[in-house]
């Protein structure tokens, strides 16, 4: 008996040794901790129900950036140590440094996150009149089950640019004393032959018409008096003509608020929270930089991620470089010396376990609620495809820092092989000889209307994303 009590005290203190400590409860946080991560929870709630989109998500970090002392890039200032800067591209992404001790020859550190979202774009001739209702056509963005965004209530956000080159900003639907607009779906008495299509089919791209009105032009007979109607009322509202719309960017997204969810209120629902989720941990970790960091610390908030990253406002474009580029100059150092002693956190979220789907995740590498943020040595699909899958050394170099910070973490990787896939703008920085690596938060429901995070997990990435940029 001795015997074998001894032998089972020896496997342990094998396993203990040997085994990775992955603890088998989700991280638990103390009293002041859970009351610190609840607190930095309402003002990432916030952040979410003012920046819907990718413009209103640059207009709140500016502001935010404005708060904080940061003021705007000057071409040819020379900055020092401690100056906090900040340039915005286009209108839909943003750029913010605080400038480090080193010289920028040592590199600088970087945090990537996106602040597109999937959504519904209005088309360039929206406006249509079918059996005496009116519509807005739409091209869905990014990747999204089209069935689950009829029948919720939808707002839309945006700008119109009129021939003269005016702007007209547009927000409706979020104000409770506005209207809202939805897509129809079909009654379940009817759907026999709609049961039949392919689930992806379910609900085709040209049914994802929204609905905006139904109340005709009284003083005349005619034909199209319902749009006409609507397009008065767009006229007196906003100054604009139907051709105006050829030229507007008019997002339909969901028109409810951020939530807490569950009895405990341990999670987050919102719609955007990819990637907004990291775009607002990534921000506060800058704002909140307690001393001036050794290296520069840069925080990219890009467009564009969930159509591939093209376009001059994704992160396959040049501005960043361009950016770093004259950054570099201000020290006379070579743009290719910063750039290959840079680093970079790939901030994303990634798939969370959701036990009613466990199939498509491989058990050991997927990421679940509650066990901090995930570190994702590669993404993209069919054999590794369209990943640039961060190196042994940098990948030890992140779970130390992150042991050394007692920073709750977990590896990540969305799905099970050749299960699908997925990529982040990881890639196009690490093309730049970056070393990088993805870091974000877990969510369940992903691109759907209203996803869901927990709030120790968005607590974690916050603090992550911080001891990142204060090394
Ligand atoms: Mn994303
Ligand atoms: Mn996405």
């Amino acid at each position: 008996m001795a015997n074998q009590e001894n032998k089972k005290s020896k496997s342990k203190e094998l396993k203990e040794r040997l085994f990775i400590k992955r603890k088998n409860t989700a991280k638990i946080f103390t009293e002041t901790e859970q009351k610190k991560a609840n607190q930095f929870c309402e003002g990432y709630k916030n952040f979410l129900d003012l920046a819907k989109t990718e413009r209103e998500a640059v207009v709140q970090a500016i502001t935010e950036l404005k708060k904080a002392g940061f003021s705007e890039y000057e071409a040819g200032k020379k900055y020092k140590a401690g100056n906090k800067l900040y340039t915005v591209n286009r209108s839909k992404s943003v750029i913010a440094v605080v400038i480090g001790k080193e010289s920028l020859e040592s590199g600088v550190n970087i945090l990537a996150s996106h602040i597109d979202s999937p959504r519904l774009d209005l088309k360039q001739r929206p406006l249509y009149e079918d059996s005496e209702l009116a519509y807005f056509k739409t091209h869905y963005y990014g990747g999204i089950k089209k069935y689950q965004w009829t029948a919720v209530p939808l707002a839309l956000h945006g700008v119109i640019i009129k021939s003269d080159l005016s702007a007209v900003n547009v927000t409706i639907g979020e104000d409770e004393a506005d209207p809202v607009f939805v897509i129809t779906d079909l009654l379940p008495h009817l759907a026999e032959e709609q049961y039949k299509r392919p689930a992806s089919k379910l609900i085709k791209g040209e049914e994802l018409n929204i609905l905006i009105g139904s109340r005709p032009f009284k003083e005349d007979e005619g034909s199209e008096l319902v749009k006409l109607n609507i397009m008065m009322l767009l006229n007196e509202k906003y100054g604009i003509t139907e051709a105006d719309l050829l030229s507007a960017e008019l997002e339909a997204v969901p028109a409810y608020k951020a939530r807490d969810i569950g009895f405990d209120r341990s999670f987050i629902g919102s719609y955007g929270q990819d990637d907004r989720v990291c775009a607002y941990t990534t921000l506060k970790a800058l704002l909140d930089l307690k001393k001036i960091p050794k290296k520069t610390a840069v925080v990219v908030l890009t467009d564009k991620e969930e159509i591939g990253s093209d376009g001059n406002t994704g992160l396959k474009s040049a501005y960043l470089k361009f950016f770093l580029s004259d950054l570099a100059e201000t020290q006379n150092v070579a743009l290719r010396t910063l750039l290959s002693n840079s680093k970079c956190l790939s901030a994303d979220v990634n798939v969370a376990f959701d036990p009613t789907f466990p199939d498509v995740s491989e058990k050991l590498n997927t990421a679940y609620m509650n066990y901090g943020v995930a570190l994702t040595k590669y993404t993209g699909s069919r054999g590794k495809a369209g990943t640039s899958d961060a190196s042994a050394e940098f990948t030890a170099e992140i779970r130390k820092l992150f042991d050394d910070n007692k920073i709750a973490w977990q590896t990540g990787e969305l799905g099970k092989v050749d299960m699908g896939g997925s990529g982040t703008v990881a890639k196009y920085l690490a093309n730049l000889n970056i070393d990088t690596i993805d870091v974000g938060v877990p969510v369940l429901s992903m691109h759907a209307p209203f996803e869901v995070t927990a709030k120790n997990d968005v607590y974690e990435a916050y603090r992550a994303f911080g001891v990142f940029i204060e090394k």
